[in-house]
């Protein structure tokens, strides 16, 4: 299929070529194709807000559903001031996959907010947070399509959500959304599980490429949910040594290794994690090239390209951030015998964690943090291995791998259905 040269970059056109090369592999039917090239529904709302100062300000808002063949959909509400359609197209897409490459029965969705929460106060956000569900609540629900947090939106505001939700229903629907206060019938175990869930797949393909974890090296980009948790519990669960560390600041190396625990309470009372005692300061660049082990990125995208892939030395590549790798440093990162444990496989642990909760919201009844724990690492290891198995069966890269399980999972369903 043509692939137009993108000029700007539009997170949707990523999304569709990936769809596309992935088509291609699994030599899908065309109606499907195109069927799953396309967003299934998409709300777009104007929410009129009342500001502190009286003025109405209206703000624009999105739910995206993208693909509900397997089951409810699922995804995030991220309130950002550059926040667009485009974005919230893709993501609900990445959605529909992850779900499905976890065998979790929902498919994908996503909405979003242009606004800076940064800028708005606490009861402006209430406000904005109340309007939002008045505006999406026939399009959501427990059965239908359920929200979660997603970049600047936390338990709090799921809360007011669930809340305002519940107010026009009549009843208590705690299952609306995910990602809830504890005390609200949010999860045990939702502070950790993207990184948790990670930490499994590294496990996993540390045995397939014959790593022993015990004396193992690791250098951790992003200092933040991610990165902090995927440093802590690489070093506490399988005995890694943690050797660099990075945040928006610089970065910072060390050949003894890291306590992730006290680099954290550095970073809490300085605000970065540079000037760590008894550390060598290195560039956010240098530490993607550092001769250890196992490299997990964990702040931003396209940070492994075409120019510093020939240079990675690490063994295995675990994305805990959202598209950290180019589809061209993919390629050549694959040819050098680099294992990549793609980003929709790798961070699928906070959305297992979320169906978790919904289950948990059902059910009336909540599991100890030990029964999450257990049953995320049976979904990850599970998953992990089904991308493995299409990579070999294929001969294809880790991440296409990851697409042919999801999509074809996806197809079937629709088939099944008779949609195609
Ligand atoms: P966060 O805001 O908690 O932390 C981000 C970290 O990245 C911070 O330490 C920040 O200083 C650092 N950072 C920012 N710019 C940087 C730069 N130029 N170089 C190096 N570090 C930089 O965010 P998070 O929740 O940890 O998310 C990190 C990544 O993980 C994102 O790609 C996100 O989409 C992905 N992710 C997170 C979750 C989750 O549950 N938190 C789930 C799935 C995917």
């Amino acid at each position: 299929m043509e692939v137009k040269q993108m000029t700007k970059f539009n997170p949707f056109e990523v999304a569709q070529r990936q769809l596309d090369e992935c088509a291609r592999i699994l030599n899908l039917d065309p109606d499907v194709h195109a069927i799953l090239r396309v967003p299934m529904r998409e709300l777009h709302v104007s929410l009129p807000v009342r500001m502190d100062d009286g003025s109405i300000k209206i703000f624009q808002g999105f739910r995206v559903q993208y693909n509900d063949a397997r089951g409810p959909t699922k995804g995030g509400i991220r309130f950002h001031p550059d926040e667009t359609i485009d974005t919230v197209r893709a993501l609900a897409a990445w959605m529909t996959w992850k779900c499905s490459l976890l065998d979790l029965p929902l498919g994908g969705a996503k909405g979003g907010v242009i606004c800076n929460p940064k800028e708005m106060s606490q009861a402006e956000l209430e406000r904005l947070s109340r309007a939002y569900i008045q505006a999406i609540h026939q399009f959501i629900g427990p059965d239908k399509d359920i929200p979660a947090p997603d970049v600047y939106t936390n338990p709090q505001i799921m809360a007011w959500m669930m809340d305002e939700y519940s107010k026009i229903a009549g009843k208590n629907q705690f299952g609306v959304i995910t990602g809830k206060p504890i005390i609200l019938g949010g999860s045990a175990g939702r502070g950790d599980a993207t990184a948790r869930g990670g930490i499994c797949t590294l496990r996993e393909a540390a045995k397939e490429c014959g790593i022993d974890l015990k004396k193992a090296t690791v250098a951790v980009q992003g200092y933040g949910n991610a990165g902090y948790y995927g440093a802590y519990l690489a070093k506490s669960l399988l005995g890694c040594k943690i050797v660099a560390v990075s945040d928006s600041k610089g970065g910072i190396f060390s050949k003894e290794g890291l306590d992730p625990e006290a680099v954290r309470k550095h970073k809490a009372k300085t605000g970065s994690v540079i000037n760590f005692p008894n550390t060598k300061a290195i560039s956010n660049g240098d530490l993607l090239e550092l001769e250890v082990d196992i490299l997990i990125p964990a702040a931003l995208e396209n940070v492994i390209t075409e120019k510093n892939a020939p240079n990675i030395k690490a063994k295995i590549v675990a994305e805990l951030a959202n598209g950290p790798t180019t589809p061209e440093a993919d390629d050549i990162l694959y040819k050098n015998g680099v294992h990549v444990i793609p980003d929709f496989l790798c961070n699928a642990g906070g959305v297992t964690v979320s169906y978790f909760e919904m289950v948990q919201n059902f059910y009336m009844y909540f599991w100890d943090e030990k029964e999450v724990h257990q049953r995320l690492d049976r979904k990850m290891t599970t998953a992990y291995h089904s991308v493995l198995d299409a990579s070999k069966k294929y001969n294809i890269n880790m991440r296409q791998a990851a697409y042919v399980v999801a999509v074809e999972r996806v197809a079937e369903a629709m088939k099944l259905r008779a949609w195609v």
